[in-house]
């Protein structure tokens, strides 16, 4: 399928930090996302909580299978948009190959530990990992991206950082102002995904009853349309279909409204779009209904008395593990021990337990700190 002008085009990328030669039948951001996908951190998000934990049963979503929704959600996006897919694909599988183990709550605990040098933020964690911990290739550090790919990813960097922090490495490329459309659909792409998913595993947890769905507009919605095409359904069926109408709501709606934006602007090429800041982002009634969803799930689901248990216990141990291994860096991995020397132990101690996955942390607190964990 042809790309449209607004697309990011593989040809006009500003290439990579150490030049490599064409590859003879993949595109730059196909060879960018292949690396993402070999690479050890992206494996490691399977291991990786999102919301719920492994000692809550197994059908719950985790950070890999976040990741793949996500990329999935987006390439549709992308593509009935005529995006550039593969872009789109890179940005989706590295938009959360930062978070260390336990989810936010683990980010939180590092974040804090970190507080006097720079803070913790995965979403910055993310760029040195494909910067400088991938050592994949004897050529270069990291994966050697394209600047687009790199790009896209600082965007959330510093949207999430504080306005005074530096740019995390320094070869990272400045945000300039506006984004390429392919990473404004990855956003809209996570957070259609995230509140359609969160809900779904809520309901199958127990934590919140279908029933309470009737109360909020956007899923009561999607609980009608379900009724009017399959009639009284009930239990996992219902479930199910209405997490399916929720996904297919959102994307509908965004890709209605981003549409008539960009027939209105009609930029005539990626660089246009990016100047214009062409949104891609639901209409305002649809951006008003999943601000009461996220509230609901705030409240009722990630505030939830089982979840903030499971935090604050991962949370102490976190916290306990960066010390000692701030202390003691001997008992890291030879390149953390490295690392130690150029960026100081507590950062090179947060590079290391962020990359563990959920169960391997638990393994090395028992170890290092015996008995059972807390
Ligand atoms: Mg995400």
């Amino acid at each position: 399928m042809l790309l449209a002008p607004y697309a990011m085009h593989s040809a006009d990328s500003r290439g990579r930090r150490y030049p490599e030669p064409a590859h003879p039948y993949r595109g730059p951001f196909q060879r960018d996302r292949d690396r993402i996908l070999h690479s050890a951190a992206y494996r490691r998000l399977n291991g990786k909580m999102q919301v719920f934990t492994g000692d809550m049963g197994d059908y719950h979503r985790t950070r890999l299978t976040h990741t793949q929704e996500v990329a999935s959600i987006a390439r549709t996006l992308g593509r009935a948009l005529r995006l550039n897919e593969d872009l789109i694909e890179a940005l989706a599988l590295v938009h959360d190959i930062g978070h260390p183990p336990f989810g936010h709550a683990g980010e939180d605990a590092l974040d804090e530990c970190l507080a006097d040098e720079g803070g913790f933020s995965h979403n910055r964690q993310a760029l040195v990992i494909v910067e400088e911990l991938e050592l994949r290739y004897p050529e270069f550090p990291g994966l050697n991206l394209t600047w687009e790919t790199l790009e896209g990813q600082q965007t959330r960097a510093s949207k999430g950082a504080d306005a005074s922090s530096e740019s995390p490495t320094a070869s990272s490329p400045d945000s300039a102002p506006g984004h390429l459309l392919e990473v404004k659909v990855v956003e809209a792409a996570d957070s259609i995904t995230y509140d359609a998913h969160d809900t779904d595993d809520a309901i199958e947890l127990g934590l919140v009853e279908i029933g309470e769905l009737e109360a909020i507009a956007l899923a009561r919605e999607c609980l009608q349309r379900v009724r009017e095409r399959f009639g009284d359904v009930q239990g996992e069926v219902l479930r199910r279909a209405v997490v399916h109408e929720l996904i297919d709501r959102q994307v509908s709606d965004v890709l209605t409204h981003t549409m008539s934006v960009l027939v209105q602007n009609a930029p005539h090429s990626a660089e246009a779009a990016r100047r214009a800041d062409v949104p891609v982002c639901g209409s305002a009634g649809l951006i008003e209904q999943k601000a009461e969803l996220e509230d609901f799930l705030k409240k009722r689901v990630y505030r939830h008395p089982r979840l903030i248990e499971v935090r604050r216990k991962a949370q102490q141990r976190l916290r306990a593990m960066l010390e000692l291994y701030a202390e003691r860096t001997d008992l890291m991995p030879e390149k953390f021990q490295a690392r130690a020397a150029r960026v100081g132990p507590r950062r090179s101690a947060a590079d290391y337990l962020a990359g563990m996955t959920d169960r391997y942390c638990d393994e090395q607190y028992q170890r290092h700190f015996g008995g059972k964990v807390c």
